[in-house]
């Protein structure tokens, strides 16, 4: 990696990046098949996908967690999630709803014994709130897209000590100071990669794609990405 000089962040190599050994592999840890697929009106099974698409692959990928919105697609349910809370300008339900549901969605998950993937922007004092009414201190979940400060996140982290952080592809970009931060100092037994795919494709990516899939050199943010189009 070389320095690029009056910014802070590191070049990267994202070409060298999709040849990168890696003895477990990389996983994506959150990613929207359905909405990725819509995009590019492709209808094949996600290994034909990939088949098809190998070179945008990185040769380490080993799988993705997949992220469903529409209620016909629950085949195989492991988590609850993305749910939470977003007071950002791109929502705007609001936010005594939003509350309601999250605790709704948060009493099916403790009856059905579900793990969770929490989605928070721009909420956190109200979403760590609420989370801490219904959770014991010690349990797992992904917070995932995680674009706030440091400090934040070590408030996480002290509140719910097991919480898992997703970083997205907006930590290549200059300009997410923040996520910078909270990427050099989180606890690697803390951290989680993430494309929330289709959403941020990376601020370099071989072939110049435009979409993204695979993490380490496509990836993104999930301002609300559970209402596709926001
Ligand atoms: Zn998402």
């Amino acid at each position: 990696m070389q320095n690029s000089g009056r910014n802070t962040l590191p070049d990267y190599n994202a070409t060298a990046l999709c040849t990168l050994k890696s003895r477990t592999g990389f996983f994506d840890s959150h990613c929207h098949l359905d909405f990725l697929f819509n995009r590019e009106k492709y209808r094949g099974t996600f290994s034909d996908y990939q088949a098809e698409n190998r070179k945008t692959f990185p040769e380490s990928y080993r799988g993705c967690i997949a992220v469903f919105c529409k209620p016909w697609t629950f085949a195989k349910v492991r988590a609850l999630g993305e749910i939470g809370l977003d007071y950002s300008g791109r929502n705007n339900c609001h936010e005594d709803v939003q509350q309601a549901v999250l605790r709704r969605q948060l009493r099916i998950a403790r009856d059905r014994k579900m793990r969770l993937v929490i989605h928070c922007r721009d909420a956190h004092e109200d979403c760590l709130s609420i989370l801490q009414e219904f959770l014991p201190k010690y349990t797992t979940f992904h917070l995932h897209c995680f674009t706030d400060s440091w400090t934040w996140a070590q408030k996480w982290m002290d509140a719910f000590p097991n919480v898992f952080i997703g970083i997205t592809n907006l930590v290549t970009f200059p300009s997410a100071k923040d996520t910078h931060e909270v990427a050099k100092r989180i606890p690697l037994n803390r951290l989680l990669l993430e494309t929330d795919a289709p959403y941020f494709v990376p601020k370099k990516s071989p072939y110049g794609t435009k979409k993204i899939h695979t993490p380490e050199w496509r990836s993104g943010s999930c301002p609300n990405c559970c209402a596709e189009g926001n």
